[in-house]
């Protein structure tokens, strides 16, 4: 039987970056992924003929990690982006946009335009009310991240007077847009502390939309390194369980009924595939108590093809007061080979997850017309993607459960966005995890 030094449980962001830091230092190691394409929730697909994405994704300016290892497998992060400067927020029966610029270096004459403009939609009260509320929450998060996590940012705007104006146009665009939840919903530390690295590298800021789908892009040139320095990826192949003798992993059993032995594991699976993986072992083990308390949440996203583009440029777009969370066309940037694509994440996302799919579209074109969007006319096909339990919840109270990468289990590592790293649900964040859970294996 082979022996591994490490088997990796997925082929998500977390765990090729762990696969590929091992690899590099001489590890031998496999990877185990439970389905066809690898990537995680940064993959496409062919879905019965339509190309499909786990959801549209924005690059930030301001990742560090996700960048460097892109650079050593060999692709330049800069050509595989399109750089945006500005975002639009849509507004609700108005059929009227607003441009905020979010990037002080590269377009900097937007971003004041986006500060100083917009007076139709936010008066200069809604705008100082914004900032007293933007500094107060920065300074916060950086004397005392753990005590903004009891506060939802809605409480925390009407502590600090937001108006509800402000809240429509700014604070949901930010709130539901990037992380799909209402700001009721949404952990004040959440909110700042991803926010904070822009000011911090400001110089650095903007957003982006990948020139490909992500599968392609990045999850296939990490993996073909791996393969490059000897690792082995087999797709395909769910693990059933972890094999554990005397509180020290000894393997993992497949879906199929075969074992395969190794001194490590790092489990780099989704929050909800982790718990299932971790139940059998781990339930009633008191080192896994908080993580078991970790609450999870889904994401669902809708992914339409038209005849023609819908809108006039590809651009992130929010849609406050509306299910239409974040969205942006794509013909041009991410899926070329189609005349118009929109990728739209739905919010609250509880609602769409057993929706008939049918009845989702019929939801978005109603609420996409209140934006002045026809999503009806010119429609030729179109994807739902259902993500039940993928991430940690973002929700007040949930973060001080998300537990390190180093566990009480000889041999057991944890990696993905849920475990303890600073970027939170992002792909920066997956990265650090899989960097630090490869750390803790090369120094034990
Ligand atoms: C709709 C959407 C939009 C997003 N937008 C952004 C964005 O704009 N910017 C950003 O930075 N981030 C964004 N994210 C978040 C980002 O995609 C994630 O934070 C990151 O990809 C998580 O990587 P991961 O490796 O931790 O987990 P995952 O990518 O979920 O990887 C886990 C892997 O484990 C596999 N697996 C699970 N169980 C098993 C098993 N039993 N056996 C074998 N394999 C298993 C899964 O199939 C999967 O491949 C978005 C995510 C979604 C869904």
């Amino acid at each position: 039987m082979k022996y591994f030094d490490v088997i990796v449980i997925g082929t998500g962001l977390a765990g090729l970056t762990a696969a590929l830091e091992l690899v590099e230092n001489g590890k031998s190691v496999i990877i185990f992924e439970k389905e066809k394409v690898i990537g995680g929730r940064t993959s496409s697909w062919d879905e019965d003929g339509m190309i499909v994405e786990s959801g549209f994704h924005r690059h930030i300016g301001y990742y560090k990690e996700l960048p460097r290892v892109l650079r050593k497998v060999g692709v330049d992060p800069d050509k595989i982006v399109q750089w945006e400067e500005n975002v639009d927020v849509r507004i609700k029966g108005k059929k009227d946009t607003a441009t905020f610029g979010m990037s002080p270096i590269f377009g900097p004459i937007d971003m004041l335009k986006g500060v100083l403009g917009n007076n139709d939609i936010l008066s200069w009260k809604d705008k100082l009310s914004l900032a007293r509320f933007f500094v107060n929450g920065f300074i916060e998060y950086l004397k005392n991240p753990d005590s903004l996590d009891r506060a939802s940012v809605r409480d925390y705007a009407k502590k600090h007077h937001v108006s509800e104006h402000a809240l429509h146009y700014a604070v949901i665009p930010l709130s539901a847009g990037i992380f799909f939840l209402p700001p009721e919903r949404y952990s004040c530390k959440v909110f700042f502390g991803l926010f904070l690295p822009a000011i911090q590298r400001f110089y650095r800021m903007r957003i982006g939309g990948y020139l490909g789908g992500m599968t392609e892009l990045f999850a296939e040139p990490i993996a073909n390194y791996i393969k490059k320095l000897g690792g082995e990826i087999r797709t395909e192949s769910p693990v059933k369980r972890l094999l554990v003798e005397d509180r020290k992993v000894k393997g993992v059993i497949l879906e199929d009924g075969s074992t395969v032995n190794a001194n490590y594991i790092v489990l780099a699976a989704d929050i909800g595939s982790a718990k299932t993986i971790l139940k059998e072992p781990f339930l009633h083990d008191a080192a896994f108590h908080r993580l078991f308390q970790l609450k999870t949440m889904p994401a669902v996203t809708v992914q339409m093809e038209f005849t023609k583009p819908v809108l006039p440029y590809d651009r992130t777009t929010f849609g406050p007061l509306t299910s239409l969370a974040s969205f942006a066309e794509q013909s041009r940037s991410t899926f070329t080979h189609v005349p118009g694509r929109l990728s739209i994440i739905l919010t609250p996302p509880e609602k769409y997850l057993t929706m008939d799919h049918e009845e989702i579209v019929r939801q978005v074109q109603k609420e996409g017309k209140e934006l002045g969007l026809d999503l009806e006319s010119s429609l030729t096909n179109y994807r739902v993607v259902s993500r039940p339990e993928d991430f940690y919840s973002l929700e007040p109270n949930n973060d001080r459960y998300r537990p390190e990468q180093k566990t009480a289990i000889e041999g057991l590592v944890l990696a993905g966005d849920y475990t303890r790293q600073p970027y939170f649900a992002t792909m920066e964040g997956a990265v650090v995890s899989g960097i630090k859970a490869a750390k803790i294996i090369l120094q034990s």
